[in-house]
Formats: structure tokens, sequence, C-alpha cells
């Protein structure tokens, strides 16, 4: 099914909250009127009785209970226990307890005594006739007193005062008819309920249209990236998660425009590494087959150089994907970490003596790791190897081990051509070549470092390089060290 858009989803939340307001106000203002009022009354009439109690010992008691009756707009009546009045107080117009007879009050507290010494009566005379004098006979003798339409709410309280003499509190609220109200606000309302669905639907499409058009535009924008145009630039629309979002968008459009240009650099670099190699190899391969003059050792050893070129190339390709896919498992196990590159350090120095090379090895101890030596290995082959490449005038490079705490680090040191501090950040990334014109003399697939990284981490080690241009480099890494 397809999804409602954001738009019609905001819109019709909009109206919906409107028309819940609508229905609130409707409910409250005409449906539930009478009862909230009639309920609000009660309350004004027992926070007033609960008063009253509590000042029933004052000396001023007087003055007390007639502004509780103004503050709650009542009439209150103090009564002895034989229905005499004690007080009376409050002004308010229609109370029936100022107009009710001596003996009709007696009736009224006998039945609040009867209900638990609290009793609450909605009354207009007839009602309170009814239920204050069942016996039909006695009624006739009150005289009926015409209160209009409105309606009292009597209460009743028997309480007793500090000297334990019970006391009767009354006290009277006039309900007002609330028909005539409700009919007002009936009218005002139909206006209101108009004018707030044409002003909420207006309003909705408006915040609707404002919220969704930045995302539809963000939508679009990222559709022309999925298409490769990396160029494709986000905008927010001044809303701050929105406008995050297209800042997340802008940073990954910049980063695939990275990876893009770095795909197409390696595939000319890596066309061109495997291109050179092959024609040498093959030109030479030809000449040889050809020319009987030209099977000379020299070219033979020509086409080996070529082909080991090609193997290293290959053999990085391949180790840095298996690495960083996850794929490489690493076979750990205790070994002499010194011994193993002692060893390669020796066998490079045989190897490359001839040419005028010196690789110097200085230890202050034999250590032992727990780790893969053949990843270790090609890791400090790797940084060796590039020491030699990038070495100096005095073509000396140095292997340096040092131990601290649990750790030993080892050490590459050149005073070579060094590296402009603005590369250093991204030496260790697949394909980085501070030099990418492709000096035939240093040979590099710009994977070499990547490959060290990749295989430290692996192994919980750390890794760092110092470099001044024309000073020379330090590159190290560190393992811990069984004790
Ligand atoms: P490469 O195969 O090109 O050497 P690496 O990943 O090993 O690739 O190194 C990345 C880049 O770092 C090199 O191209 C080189 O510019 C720089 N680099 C590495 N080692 C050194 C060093 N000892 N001295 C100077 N530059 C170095």
């Amino acid at each position: 099914m397809k999804s409602i858009s954001i738009k019609w989803k905001i819109y019709f939340f909009l109206l919906g909250f409107c028309a819940l307001l609508l229905l609130i106000l409707w409910l409250s203002q005409v449906v539930f009127l009478d009862q909230f009022y009639r309920f609000v009354k009660i309350g004004e009439i027992k926070s007033s009785a609960a008063s009253v109690e509590k000042s029933l010992d004052s000396t001023n008691l007087e003055e007390l209970v007639e502004r509780i009756a103004i503050d709650n707009d009542v009439c209150i009546e103090i009564l002895s226990e034989n229905g005499n009045a004690l007080y009376s107080s409050g002004t308010l117009r229609d109370s029936v307890i100022l107009t009710m007879l001596p003996f009709e009050k007696v009736r009224l507290l006998a039945s609040a005594q009867e209900h638990g010494g609290e009793l609450m009566v909605y009354y207009n005379r007839e009602s309170l006739r009814e239920s204050l004098f069942p016996n039909a006979e006695s009624t006739r003798r009150i005289p009926s007193i015409d209160i209009g339409r409105q309606s009292s709410l009597i209460y009743a309280k028997i309480m007793a005062d500090g000297d334990g003499n019970t006391v009767a509190v009354l006290i009277n609220s006039v309900i007002a008819p609330v028909d005539a109200t409700v009919n007002t606000l009936r009218i005002q309302l139909y206006y209101i309920t108009g004018f707030m669905l044409v002003f909420s639907i207006i309003l909705a499409f408006i915040i609707a249209k404002r919220v969704s058009t930045p995302i539809e535009k963000i939508n679009e924008s990222a559709k022309t990236l999925a298409k490769g145009d990396y160029g494709t630039f986000f905008s927010g629309g001044g809303y701050r998660e929105i406008d995050e979002l297209a800042d997340t968008l802008n940073h990954t459009a910049k980063e695939l425009s990275k990876v893009e240009k770095l795909r197409q650099e390696l595939i000319a670099n890596i066309s061109h590494d495997l291109r050179t190699p092959l024609t040498l190899i093959s030109g030479y391969a030809e000449a040889m087959c050809d020319l009987p003059g030209e099977m000379s050792e020299e070219n033979a050893q020509i086409i080996v150089g070529e082909t080991k070129r090609l193997t290293t190339l290959v053999n990085d390709v391949l180790d840095i994907s298996k690495l960083q896919s996850g794929m490489q498992q690493i076979n750990p196990a205790r070994y002499g970490l010194t011994e193993s590159i002692g060893n390669i350090v020796n066998r490079l120095n045989a190897l490359l003596k001839k040419d005028g090379y010196t690789i110097e090895f200085l230890r202050d101890a034999e250590v032992t790791v727990y780790a893969d030596e053949s990843l270790i290995s090609q890791a400090f082959y790797n940084l060796l190897i590039n020491g030699i490449n990038y070495v100096g005038s005095d073509k000396m490079v140095t292997v340096k081990q040092t131990l601290a705490d649990t750790w030993v680090k080892i050490q590459v040191i050149d005073n070579g051509e060094g590296i402009e501090e603005e590369f250093l950040p991204h030496i260790w990334d697949r394909y980085f070549k501070v030099d990418k014109t492709h000096r035939r003399a240093v040979t590099g697939t710009g994977l070499g470092l990547s490959i060290v990284r990749s295989i430290i981490q692996l192994h919980g080690g750390e890794y760092g390089v110092f470099s001044k241009p024309r000073e020379g480099s330090v590159f190290w890494f560190a393992l811990q060290y069984e004790k």
C-alpha cells in the first residue's frame, strides 16, 4: 500500500486537533455547562463549610463568617442545636434560608442528623417540602414563596465547637438557571466554529506545506545524488532537524564524490601499475624469443624484477581487501618478536648491501609477543621497505625496539625526504600517495601503510608517525608483550 504523504498527514492531524478543540468547547460550554456549574457551586459550599468549622472557636466568628459568605457568594447561618440562629450572614438575593421558617430549619437539621451529620439538597420550595415533610398534611402549612426560576443549593452540617456544644451550619448558594447563557453561548459557538473551521483548514494547509516542502526537496536532491550527480546540494529550509539531515547528506555527497574520485584514480593508477611491468615483460620476452642475442641474464633479471613488482601489487590488493572485509583471520601464537624482526633486517641487509644501503637494528631486550607472526612481519616489512624507498642520501635506515610498561614499540627511522604535515593524516588511507606522479624509482601501490594499519588494529596495537619534510620520518607500531 502506498503510504500517505507527510503533507496530508500533518494536514489531517491539525484538522483533527482543531475538531477536538471545538468538541471540547461545545461539551464544556453547552452540553455540560450546567453540571459543571453545579459542581463548582458544591465546591464553594464545601470550602465555606470547612472554613467556618475552622473558625468556630474564634472570638471574631461573626466577622469571619461574614467574610467567608462574601468571598464564596453564599449565605451562611449558624444555628444552635434547637434551631435558633446564632449568626447569620450574607447578602445573597433570593436566599432561602433567610425566608425559611424555624421549624423548617429544625426539620432540615434533623434530616442532616439522619444522614450522618451532613446533608446537601437542591432546593426549591416544592422539593424541600417533599423531602423534608413526606407527610402531606403538614406541608400545607408552609407558605410557598416564589423564588422565580432560580433554585437553591442548601447544605447543612452538624458540628461541635471547642466547648463540646453542638452547632449546625446552614449554607445556601443560589443556582442561577443556565439555559439563557447556554443559548447565547451556542450562538456564539456557531460563529466560532465556522471561523475556526475555515481558519484551521487554511492554516493547516500552510503549515503542512511549509513542513513538507523542504523534505520533498531533499528527496528530489537525493534522487539526483543516487543517479551519480555528486555535486547535488541539499538545503533544509530552516528547520533544525531537516537542516541537520541536509548537512549529513551534503557531507555524504562530498564523501561519495571523494570515493568516486579515488576509484577513478585507483583504476588509472592500477592500470598504469599493471600495464608498465606487463609491457616491459612482454617486450623483453618477445625480444629474447626473436633475437638470440638478447638472451642475456640482464634481460631475464628485468623480467624477474617486473614479475615481482606485479606480484606485489596483486598481493597488496588482495591483502587489503581481505583485511578490510574482515575475512582475514589472525592465528596468534607466542613468538620472539625481536628475533623475527632481526631476521628480516638481516635478510634485507644482505640483499641491499651491494646497493650501499645499511639497516641498523637497535634493541634493548629480547621480547616475546602473542600475535600472528606472518602478519606482524608483513606490517614491519612494509614500514621497512618504505623507509628504504624514501631513504635519505645516507642510505641508512634504523630500526629501534624500545619497551615501556607492557608495550614493545618498533620504530623505523629514516633521514629521507619526510612528509608534509598536511598529508600526515591521510597516508594511512588506502591508495594514498603523497607523490602522485609515479616515479618509477619509488615503487608503491599506496596500500602499504593501510595494510600496516589494518594488521596492527587487528592485534589491538597502536601505530603512528612523526615526520618533518627534508628531515626524515619515524614510523612506529606498538604491541603488548609477554613478560
Ligand atoms: P606506497 O606503496 O606508495 O609506499 P604506502 O601506503 O606505503 O604506499 O605509503 C603511502 C605514502 O606515504 C607514500 O606514497 C609516501 O608518499 C608516504 N610515505 C610512506 N612512508 C614514507 C617514508 N618513510 N618517508 C616519506 N614518505 C613516506
